[in-house]
């Protein structure tokens, strides 16, 4: 910082300073952090940056806001949530960015989550122009002077006419009350379903039903020179009968015209609803779809749910969004006839939520100079200035229409900062986790040109980050490590990158300099001749696709986010697989033809979905690791003596565990308004087991202490035990060894969940035919995560197998036997295959894809 200014201003801000920071594994761990700065936390996976990062500094600035907020939240928030720590002084309020998925509901939408939508509602509401369904005539409201022109130009001079309150349209009902009350008012004519009565006919007093009612008001004689006031009186007894609807009949022409100051649909003769926000609101009785009540679909019969190969995980997500079609009344669009007759510039609300973010950009830049209304101008600035946030943060191709439940979490988090950056808020403390997910490195620019435009508001921010690029464009970068779990803790480096890189301080910055890598260059593959093709690929923005999976290799999928990836391998290629295999109910996206299909077996997909949802899934269980344990418990004399069983190990089923809170350990306390808290089960204080059970032991160990271990010690304690030891050491290969055996499936990370998954894969016995599919699994990994991940993909690979990885990481698409690149764009600009090959294919000709140049600097950093 040569800026004067600058070093100046560096001086007089008070870092935020931690002191004996013990959360989960952290070693009492001391730091200052400098605040209004970028700061990136990186380290190996499991090392303690998210516990230093979200579950002490978040937490602590969560926490003290709670605090003054209710009492009832109080009582909760001080025994429980306050991180493990002695003190923190100099923090602001903190704000999360996470990935998780922002609301699965229904209704929400882009354009609900970031408020847009409502400056949207309300910009149609103030410029939209109604058009007649029918004739698709552009309609609009009358004054009471362009009526009064109307009425005298709607006849002959000389003509007599007639003035209504036109009171009831086409609705059937008795209407003696109004016939009463128009009496006692003072009129005598009425004219009931185009006939003229006496309001005193006894014919009317008889119990009838009609249809159309109008009460006569006056007759005139256009060109009369008192025929302006008369009108006007008329329209003002008009209002008090009716709504305001004027109709006028001509006593020899009968023609018949109606007139108000809203807006009438010539058609049907009804007025159309007044032009105010909640018209525009799907989430609103006047302005849903009432057929699908504003969800743009509906449930089709359910057809009966066949049980699925219990092999496969998580293929069967999205079921519930798939069963569900397009409401054939809006087709989608989510609001009535209404709501969808009012445009701007030839587009109706639904259009307009269907277009790319960047272009409702030059959309709306083409609609300014056609509006006058100063307050109508800055709504569209808004607009636009909202919307080029979202492009800034690298999902301008979203639509607002975008239901939030198809977002992936790195586009859902890129939208909360995008959010967050419209808000325009300082002095707050900003906790983000690895932004760079999904972003092809074309697009971290963009990315961290936006974290540090909220730095440059005043904020603290405060990334927890892998990627390369980001780490290097940090003001100060800090290293955890060294190990994961036990091993890690503490902090081993931090200063300036320029600082940490000069000094070889740790080991990210000798994967920065290029003094460790990765992965070494290597031979591609030839593969087994075999392939699987599809043709005609037409999902989502898929542009006809053709494309060739050569088997037996290690392939990668690259392209920007918003290319077609997920499109093209999962819901089409992986969904096909899925549903021939396994029945899943899911069909696949458009596409023509799919051949080779019988040269797999098998088709595993190995994401970063938590391994379970409830507390009480875990390492153990997931990898089947717990039922021998629980065997080897219930052979032990002690048990035999007492007559248990497996079962009585089991804190899933009576028997042995706990009776309190059913072998949970814990205890859920409901909160109003805030997500639900634990607290510690005060029968069996977290051991989860009833007291006889616990005295029976292995090795020393009780079943609950068993559970504490990590998988490393818990290698030692159950050495040579055949059924248990090598799931454990296939665990340690993946670098999980510092999980805890019972640790909660809540509290895993995704790139543990996934790993853990690949450990389970790996422990089965290889097929050689298998095809693995794994979705960005570099997520939440160091280079040397990295590193071991990628030996296992050769491991699986080198079997027989096929491994199909969607990847941004230049390490692992350096290693690809075979590249392919999705693109040239996002949306509808991409949806095309731009590259096959190998990695050195690409090389010789990188200005055919985005990724080219990034992989050709890439191979000359390392002088391969
Ligand atoms: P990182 O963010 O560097 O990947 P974490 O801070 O998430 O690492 O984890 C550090 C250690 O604390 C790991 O051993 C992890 O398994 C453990 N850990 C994380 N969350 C919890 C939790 N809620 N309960 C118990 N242990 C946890
Ligand atoms: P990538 O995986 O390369 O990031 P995707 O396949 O997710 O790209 O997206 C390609 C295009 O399809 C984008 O324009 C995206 O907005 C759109 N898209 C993806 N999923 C859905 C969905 N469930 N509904 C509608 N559009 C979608
Ligand atoms: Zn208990």
């Amino acid at each position: 910082m040569s800026d004067k200014k600058n070093s100046i201003e560096e001086e007089e801000l008070d870092p935020i300073v931690i002191r004996g920071a013990r959360e989960h594994n952290l070693k009492s761990v001391d730091i200052d952090i400098p605040t209004q700065k970028f700061v990136v936390i990186t380290g190996p996976s499991g090392s303690g940056k998210s516990s230093l990062a979200f579950d002490t500094l978040f937490a602590e600035g969560q926490r003290r806001y709670m605090e003054s907020l209710s009492a009832y939240a109080r009582q909760f928030m001080e025994q429980l949530s306050k991180p493990e720590v002695d003190w923190i002084d100099g923090l602001s309020p903190s704000i999360s960015i996470e990935q998780k998925t922002i609301s699965s509901h229904p209704r929400s939408t882009v354009g609900t989550v970031t408020s847009i939508y409502d400056f949207v509602r309300l910009l149609y509401a103030r410029v939209g122009e109604v058009r007649d369904p029918e004739s698709g005539e552009t309609l609009r409201a009358l004054d009471e002077d362009e009526i009064i022109f109307k009425v005298q130009k709607s006849a002959k001079e000389g003509e007599r006419i007639h003035l209504y309150a036109s009171v009831v349209r086409g609705k059937k009902g008795e209407y003696l009350r109004e016939f009463e009350q128009w009496r006692r008012m003072g009129f005598s004519k009425v004219r009931i379903d185009e006939k003229m009565h006496d309001l005193f006919d006894p014919i009317l007093i008889s119990r009838h039903s009609h249809h159309d009612i109008d009460v006569l008001l006056d007759s005139i004689t256009i060109g009369k020179p008192d025929v302006e006031q008369r009108i006007r009186d008329a329209m003002k007894i008009c209002d008090k009968v009716s709504e305001g609807w004027l109709k006028t009949i001509g006593r020899e022409s009968k023609e018949e015209n109606l007139y108000g100051k809203k807006i009438a649909l010539p058609s049907s003769g009804r007025s159309f609803p007044d032009l105010e926000p909640r018209l525009f609101s799907f989430n609103s009785p006047y302005g849903m779809c009432k057929n699908c009540k504003g969800l743009g679909l509906i449930d089709t019969p359910k057809k009966t749910r066949k049980t699925r190969n219990l092999e496969v995980e998580n293929l069967d997500d999205l079921e519930d969004d798939e069963i569900m079609v397009n409401c054939p009344e809006c087709k989608g669009a989510r609001l009535n006839a209404d709501a969808l007759s009012v445009t701007i510039l030839g587009k109706t609300v639904h259009e307009f939520s269907e277009m790319s973010g960047q272009h409702l950009i030059g959309f709306l830049e083409k609609a300014m100079p056609t509006i006058e209304n100063p307050v109508s101008i800055r709504l569209l600035g808004e607009i636009i200035e909202r919307l080029k946030f979202l492009d800034e943060v690298g999902v301008g191709y979203l639509s607002l229409s975008r239901r939030s439940s198809t977002l992936s979490g790195g586009e859902a988090q890129r939208i909360r900062l995008a959010t967050q950056l419209g808000t325009q808020l300082s002095g707050v403390l900003y906790v983000l986790d690895e932004p760079s997910i999904g972003l092809h490195p074309k697009d971290h620019q963009k990315l961290l040109k936006s974290l540090k435009g909220l730095r440059d508001l005043g904020n603290s921010v405060v990334v927890v980050e892998h990627d390369e690029e980001t780490m290097i464009a940090a003001d100060h970068l800090i290293e955890f490590g060294p190990g994961a779990g036990v091993h890690g803790g503490t902090i081993v480096a931090q200063g300036t990158p320029k600082e940490l890189i000069d000094g070889n301080l740790c080991s990210s910055a000798e994967y920065l300099s290029g003094k460790r890598l990765v992965s070494e260059k290597r031979d591609r593959r030839k593969g087994n001749g075999q392939s699987i093709d599809v043709t005609g690929c037409q999902g989502h923005n898929l542009q006809n696709v053709d494309l060739c999976l050569p088997l037996g290799k290690l392939i990668a999928f690259t392209g920007v986010s918003g290319s077609g990836k997920s499109s093209l391998i999962r819901h089409t290629i992986e969904a096909c697989i899925a549903q021939k295999f396994y029945r899943s109910l899911t069909d696949p996206l458009k596409f023509k033809t799919i051949q080779g299909i019988e040269n797999i077996d098998k088709l595993v997909r190995v994401d970063q979905k938590p391994i379970g949802r409830s507390p009480r899934s875990n390492p153990a269980t997931y990898t089947g690791l717990f039922s021998p344990i629980r065997a080897i418990f219930a052979q032990s004399p002690d048990a035999q003596i007492r007559g248990y069983t497996p079962g009585t190990f089991s804190f899933n089923v009576k028997g042995g565990r706990c009776d309190h809170c059913e072998g949970g350990g814990r205890v859920k306390i409901e909160m109003h308004f805030l997500p639900d808290v634990y607290i510690p089960c005060e029968v069996c204080h977290g051991a989860r087991y009833r007291r006889d059970v616990l005295e029976v032991r292995f090795k020393g160990k009780s079943i609950s202490e068993v559970l504490e271990l990590s998988i490393e010690e818990a290698l030692k304690v159950f050495e040579n035990q055949p059924l248990v030891e090598p799931k454990l050491r296939t665990l340690v290969e993946v670098g999980l060894g510092y999980l805890k055996l019972g640790q909660a499936a809540t509290t895993l990370s995704g790139g543990e969940a996934q790993r853990i998954k690949l450990a389970k894969e790996l422990s089965k016995k290889s097929t050689g035919k298998t095809l693995y599919m794994l979705d960005e699994p570099t997520t939440g990994l160091h280079f040397d995560d990295i590193r071991k991940l990628l030996l296992i993909c050769h491991k699986l690979v080198d079997l027989g197998n096929t491994v199909v990885i969607i990847e941004h990481n230049l390490d692992v698409i350096s290693a690809a036997d075979w590249l392919v690149e999705l693109g040239p764009g996002a949306g509808g600009e991409g949806g095309l295959v731009v590259f096959e090959g190998t990695p050195e294919q690409l090389i010789k000709i990188p200005g055919q894809s985005n990724t080219g140049p990034f992989l050709q600097d890439f191979y000359s950093r390392r002088g391969w």
